[in-house]
């Protein structure tokens, strides 16, 4: 059965610019009432193009909101012990309330030693094991922002998690296994599926939810998803191939060829656009879905470390 219209846009951008408001407010009576401003330290390894871009975002972002950030470039021959000891220093520092260390970390690395030698009280990703622990008991604390940035997303949009069925499609620590935990905290009865699930389109077409965090270009089909669901879409995969773009994009073909010819590539998520607009209620576009929510997630996770490192 098919939707007889097309699925409505779930776009981040304007509620992600709400959440900063928000976040630029809360900042400011911070000032006010307790003279703290809030300190973000980056920690960038290595010469990764894409990462580089993420942490220049991140920052740039804290400045707009008039909120502190620091910047920590080192060069891919970094050993752990080295990462460690810059991490130590930073847990030291009462000036600094969050510390994110941009993923992934340069080969030969161990980034699970890294995780946890962040103070779980200035870990503003939410990858600690204390964070990761709390979540799962029921009991969030500082939660991953990409998860986090999704419930946001759904609440804002008035779609209703309480007894959805939700099915969540991957179950990496960083998106699959935290918004899992966090539509269960919020009564979804959640799915988890995953490389080895059976049947996989039997299982997602249950879904009035429908969270696709796999890193496959355009493999959630229309025969996944049930008429009228959610579909959030995290994945970001970039595509240079045009014959690719002109089998997934629909009315929106020509731009993205364009894109592709401007700039050798353009952005596509999980989901197969044109197949799940045919199909779903609302679905989260790439880019311009989930993407936004996940700075602005980070900038709430910090402001709220400042204040509860301070018990405010
Ligand atoms: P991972 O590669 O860590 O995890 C992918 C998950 O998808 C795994 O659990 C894997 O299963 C599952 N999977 C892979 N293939 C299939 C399949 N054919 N059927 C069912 N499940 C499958 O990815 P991440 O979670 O880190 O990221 C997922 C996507 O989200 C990526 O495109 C990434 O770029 C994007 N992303 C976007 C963010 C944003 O801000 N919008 C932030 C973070 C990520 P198994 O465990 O069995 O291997």
């Amino acid at each position: 059965m098919k939707q007889s219209a097309p699925a409505r846009a779930l776009n981040g951008g304007p509620i992600a610019e709400e959440i900063r408001r928000e976040v630029a407010e809360e900042t400011a009576r911070l000032w006010q009432e307790h003279q703290v401003k809030p300190c973000l330290a980056a920690v960038l390894v290595g010469d990764d193009p894409a990462s580089a871009v993420y942490v220049r975002n991140k920052v740039r972002a804290f400045a707009e909101l008039g909120l502190r950030s620091e910047h920590q470039a080192l060069d891919s021959s970094t050993t752990t012990e080295q990462l460690v000891s810059l991490i130590r220093t930073l847990n030291a520092r009462d000036d600094v309330d969050g510390i994110l260390v941009q993923l992934p970390l340069p080969q030969g690395i161990d980034e699970a030693t890294i995780i946890e030698a962040v103070d779980p009280l200035k870990d503003v990703d939410g990858f600690h094991p204390v964070n990761v622990g709390l979540l799962a008991m029921g009991r969030p604390r500082l939660v991953p922002c990409t998860p986090a940035g999704i419930i946001e997303l759904l609440d804002r949009s008035g779609i209703a998690i309480e007894g959805a069925k939700a099915c969540v499609i991957g179950r990496s620590q960083i998106v699959g296994r935290p918004v899992s935990q966090l539509l269960l905290q919020r009564d979804a009865t959640v799915t988890i599926c995953h490389s080895r699930t059976v049947d996989l389109a039997e299982v997602t077409r249950q879904a009035d939810i429908l969270v696709a965090a796999m890193g496959k270009p355009g493999f959630i089909k229309g025969e996944h998803i049930k008429p009228g669901a959610t579909v959030v879409d995290v994945g970001i995969n970039r595509i240079t191939d045009v014959a690719q773009a002109r089998s997934l994009f629909g009315s929106e073909t020509d731009e993205r060829i364009k894109a592709i010819e401007r700039r050798g590539y353009t952005l596509v998520g999980d989901v197969h656009p044109a197949e799940a607009d045919a199909v779903a209620g609302r679905r989260t576009p790439v880019p311009g879905g989930v993407g936004p929510l996940t700075v602005a997630m980070l900038l709430r996770n910090t402001v709220g470390s400042a204040r509860r490192r301070r018990g405010l």
